[in-house]
């Protein structure tokens, strides 16, 4: 495992545990340090034991002297501001780390910096292949595995916790929501669509997403060892790294759209194009939490006075005033309305039988979802591309001359 990911991964999870100590749930605490514990050294690599330690003192460190931002008792806006800088800086490391292993495969030597096997999570097709090839065929692709990992990874977060991932994790979000500040400075009008356009509009990513499951779900079985094995899947990461590296006409003109897109509207991109959103809309139906109203506290009903702080906090323009149950594809969980909410009982996020999550329990289950699995799958060695890199400095030269 790469430097970038053995420090993000270990600091989230001791946060994760230290935050379910804070919480009282000693014995999930328990739970969560003690296979985050035996999974390191079940790992037999030492430099992830030492970074655990390093993660604790850390850990110990900040809630000595910071005690709320440790105990992530703030305000659900700033838990999740604090969570998506965290996400965003360590995509940014990855992305350095995998440029810099790729620059040396590229000059023909032997890299001394790891790849960071985290960026598969940039092959969502590759991991719909690969969920395919284990469910049908039984077979365990060993060039990219943490694609169906971390595609594994983004499905259950929507299962369990809506587009929270959307919310809270994605890089792409958060550059999107600082494009749209950018734009709110310079022109300051609010320009949404009509509900007769911004309707088909959304339903763009889930064509998108048909398109994406089409490819994976018309490849015959008989062909997928054939595809795995190929020259194309084991460069696949380097062929996406290329495209967006060194960018066609065609491929600027589509990211100037896709900008343009984020700017003009908030989470334009998330709302309207990005399928792994529509992907997550589908399975956030599947998710027994929702974004709930109490009539009885809400000062709609319980004092009869005029209110829409939740609606209008809400990126998504869902009206959560309106609404008991937000059912909605687009809510991302983002709790921006519970903490515009003057109200302390009358929003929260909940089962249908009254179980609630904070913003730091949804973080905690955000943490834990995010980065356990990938640890199981580290220490269960299906993490760690194996493509040699002599292999990849062979195909790394004639890129443009591999196809499927
Ligand atoms: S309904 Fe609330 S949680 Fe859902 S997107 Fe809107 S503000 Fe965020
Ligand atoms: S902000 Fe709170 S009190 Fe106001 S309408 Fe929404 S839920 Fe009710």
């Amino acid at each position: 495992m790469s430097t970038v990911e053995s420090i993000t991964l270990m600091l989230a999870l001791v946060y994760s545990t230290s935050l379910l100590y804070w919480s009282g749930k000693k014995w999930g605490a328990l739970v969560s340090a003690t296979l985050l514990v035996g999974a390191t050294l079940a790992s037999f690599f030492w430099p992830l034991l030492l970074i655990l330690l390093v993660a604790v003192l850390i850990v110990t460190a900040v809630g000595q002297y910071q005690p709320t931002f440790a105990n992530a008792e703030g305000r659900p806006n700033t838990i999740r501001e604090i969570c998506q800088h965290f996400f965003a800086l360590s995509i940014l490391l990855v992305g350095v780390q995998y440029a810099i292993n790729a620059g040396f495969l590229y000059a023909g030597e032997i890299p001394w910096i790891m790849r960071p096997d985290v960026g598969d999570a940039f092959l969502p097709i590759a991991g719909g292949i690969e969920l395919k090839a284990i469910l049908t065929l039984g077979l365990w692709d060993q060039n990219h595995p943490a694609a169906v990992v971390m595609l594994c990874v983004v499905l259950l977060t929507g299962i369990v916790c809506k587009r929270a991932f959307c919310g809270w994790a994605c890089p792409l979000g958060l550059a999107g929501e600082y494009l749209y500040k950018l734009r709110k400075k310079v022109v300051h009008a609010e320009l949404l669509p009509p509900a007769w356009i911004d309707w088909p509009l959304r339903m763009l990513k889930y064509l998108l997403l048909a398109a994406l499951c089409y490819l994976v779900f018309s490849m015959p079985s008989a062909s997928i060892p054939h595809y795995l094995s190929g020259n194309y899947h084991k460069v696949a990461d380097l062929k996406m790294a290329i495209f967006f590296m060194m960018p066609s006409i065609t491929a600027l003109i589509g990211f100037s759209l896709i900008f343009a897109l984020a700017a003009w509207r908030r989470q334009g991109f998330c709302r309207y194009i990005c399928p792994y959103g529509a992907l997550l809309g589908i399975m956030s139906f599947l998710s027994p939490f929702k974004i709930r109203r109490d009539t009885q506290h809400c000062l709609i009903e319980s004092k009869g006075m005029s209110c829409d702080k939740c609606t209008r906090a809400c990126p998504a323009n869902i009206s959560v005033h309106t609404q008991k149950n937000i059912r909605s594809d687009e809510c991302q969980a983002c709790m921006r309305c519970v903490s515009a909410c003057p109200k302390k009982q009358a929003l929260h996020f909940s089962t249908r039988n009254g179980i609630k999550l904070s913003a730091r329990g949804l973080l905690i289950v955000l943490l834990t979802i995010m980065f356990m699995l990938p640890l199981f799958a580290y220490v269960g060695g299906y993490w760690h591309s194996q493509t040699p890199d002599n292999i990849k400095m062979e195909l790394i030269q004639k890129l443009d001359r591999i196809g499927h």
